[in-house]
């Protein structure tokens, strides 16, 4: 069985304390690789190599690091096919998503800090009295990446691109519910010659390697992607060591369809911003307002669409959702959808296990699944459930959808379907969220702020702000 190894001081090793996990396949339930269970001891092996190099890659000019970045961008390219096979194969999503959205993200995430490094630049303030002051940024040194299941390399790599086109040594943790691909990285990476020790993966379980990077006194910076709870626990650990901290977070995202609005855009799209990737995108819109004018229409239409989606092994090519990411998750979700009914509401379509047959009959298939008749507050619209369930809502006015959207802990994401563009500049201003589509979803430029507000997080990724987040900033002020 093949065994995932470490990626230490630009060698590929097994864990100090010859620990391993087992590695499922959700497709089928059978575990069909390992992973390290690494410890303190690996993050202490990890964040030496970090440091030494941090010597060298500091200073290493910035169109050299950027030549070795785009470098790795290029072998993602080269071997996206491999890469999205590992991916759809480790994290049970459609071969089509992992191949058109996953790993091209990836590839763009290296392209897009390699050259964003070569245009980063630093303010200066000149003052009357015949000085000026200019802002010097500085990589931080060490700093820790930790990632989650869902988007595996799309998200391992929004940190760790950043963090090195900045000049800074990375050690990094992938979920390791799904470690493939930043294995594949690591070999990646020592193709392209990646300096030994500028990035080092370190596999196993978050409670002891994600802990020992939070915790180790020379890791400076945390840069953190997953649940809510675990954002707490992190946070809470690293305050205290006056650690710089940027944690994305969960979600429960309102998609808001007005009367108004170019119905059949709204309708497609909001399928979409449903149950892509099973619904475990942190920006899917799991809690979905209607008009009241057009709800019967607009549910109707959607459970019609919902009906003719595909659940199938990832690799069929006609599946539309796959499965979801482990047995265990996929638990929580069937749990939620009968909390849902104990709440009082109605499954208009799923709500169930879906049992393929074969290879396939123990993988971890759900029904996309849309539930109506409950209300804003209850926990079915006020938890987050992360897998291909939605709720719909009527509303009568701006003003009750606002506070229904804004009522729950969090505020990632939004989206806002109407032809009215006042309408849809005031609701952008007074939902609680740190991104709003308005008439889209998912439209992504890698420039802009990305992150959430509430309990979905603090801080922001994206261009020059995730450079900002991974330098340190100085200012100097000069007399002349
Ligand atoms: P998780 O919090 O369980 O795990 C995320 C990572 O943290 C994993 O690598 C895990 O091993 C590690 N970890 C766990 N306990 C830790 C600890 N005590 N100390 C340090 N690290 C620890 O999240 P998940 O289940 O992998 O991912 C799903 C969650 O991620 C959802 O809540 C989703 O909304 C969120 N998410 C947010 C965004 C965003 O951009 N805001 C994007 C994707 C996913």
């Amino acid at each position: 069985m093949q065994q995932i190894l470490n990626y230490i001081n630009g060698e590929l090793r097994a864990p100090v304390n010859n620990q391993w996990l087992d590695n499922v396949e959700p497709a089928t339930g059978k575990v069909y690789s390992q992973i390290p269970s690494s410890d303190a001891d690996d993050v202490a092996l990890a964040t030496e190599a970090a440091e030494k190099a941090f010597q060298t890659w500091s200073i290493t000019p910035v169109a050299e690091r950027s030549r070795i970045m785009d470098k790795i961008a290029s072998l993602i390219e080269e071997k996206l096919p491999e890469l999205a096979a590992a991916e759809s194969k480790d994290n049970g999503k459609p071969l089509k998503l992992a191949s058109h959205v996953d790993i091209p993200r990836a590839r763009d995430n290296f392209h897009f800090f390699a050259t964003g490094i070569l245009h980063f630049a630093s303010e200066s303030h000149a003052m009357e009295d015949n000085a000026i002051n200019y802002t010097l940024r500085t990589p931080i040194g060490v700093v820790g990446c930790i990632s989650p299941w869902n988007l595996p390399l799309y998200l391992f790599t929004w940190k760790i691109a950043p963090a090195l086109a900045a000049g800074n040594c990375v050690v990094a943790k992938p979920s390791e519910v799904t470690p493939m691909t930043a294995y594949l990285l690591s070999e990646i990476c020592i193709e392209a010659g990646l300096p030994k020790g500028v990035l080092n993966i370190v596999h196993g379980l978050g409670q002891h390697v994600g802990n020992a990077i939070t915790e180790h006194p020379k890791i400076k910076a945390i840069s953190f992607t997953g649940g809510t709870q675990t954002g707490a626990t992190i946070a809470a650990k690293a305050a205290p060591k006056f650690k710089k901290l940027s944690l994305e977070l969960g979600g429960k995202n309102p998609n808001i369809i007005f009367a108004d609005c170019d119905f059949e855009k709204a309708l497609k799209t909001s399928v979409m911003s449903s149950f892509a990737n099973q619904g475990q995108i942190c920006l899917c819109g799991s809690r979905i307002f209607i008009e009241r004018s057009i709800y019967n229409k607009f549910r109707d239409a959607f459970v019609e669409k919902v009906n003719a989606l595909n659940v199938s092994y990832p690799t069929d090519p006609k599946a539309n959702l796959g499965a979801v990411v482990s047995k265990p998750h996929m638990e929580k979700v069937l749990s939620y959808i009968q909390l849902a009914q104990e709440e009082g509401g109605t499954v208009l379509t799923g709500g169930n296990q879906v049992h393929l047959s074969d290879d396939y009959a123990n993988g971890y298939y759900i029904e996309p699944t849309v539930i109506e008749g409950l209300d804003y507050l209850c926990r079915t619209n006020q938890e987050e459930i992360f897998g291909p369930v939605v709720t719909l809502t009527p509303f009568d006015s701006e003003e009750e959808v606002l506070t229904m959207a804004n009522s729950t802990e969090y505020g990632l994401a939004s989206t806002v379907w109407t032809e009215n563009l006042t309408k849809a500049h005031r609701m952008a201003q007074q939902i609680e969220a740190g991104i709003v589509w308005i008439n889209c979803w998912l439209l992504r430029d890698l420039r802009t702020p990305f992150g959430g507000v509430k309990n979905s997080g603090v801080g922001r990724e994206g261009g020059f702000e995730a450079l900002k987040f991974f330098t340190e900033t100085k200012n100097v002020c000069v007399k002349l």
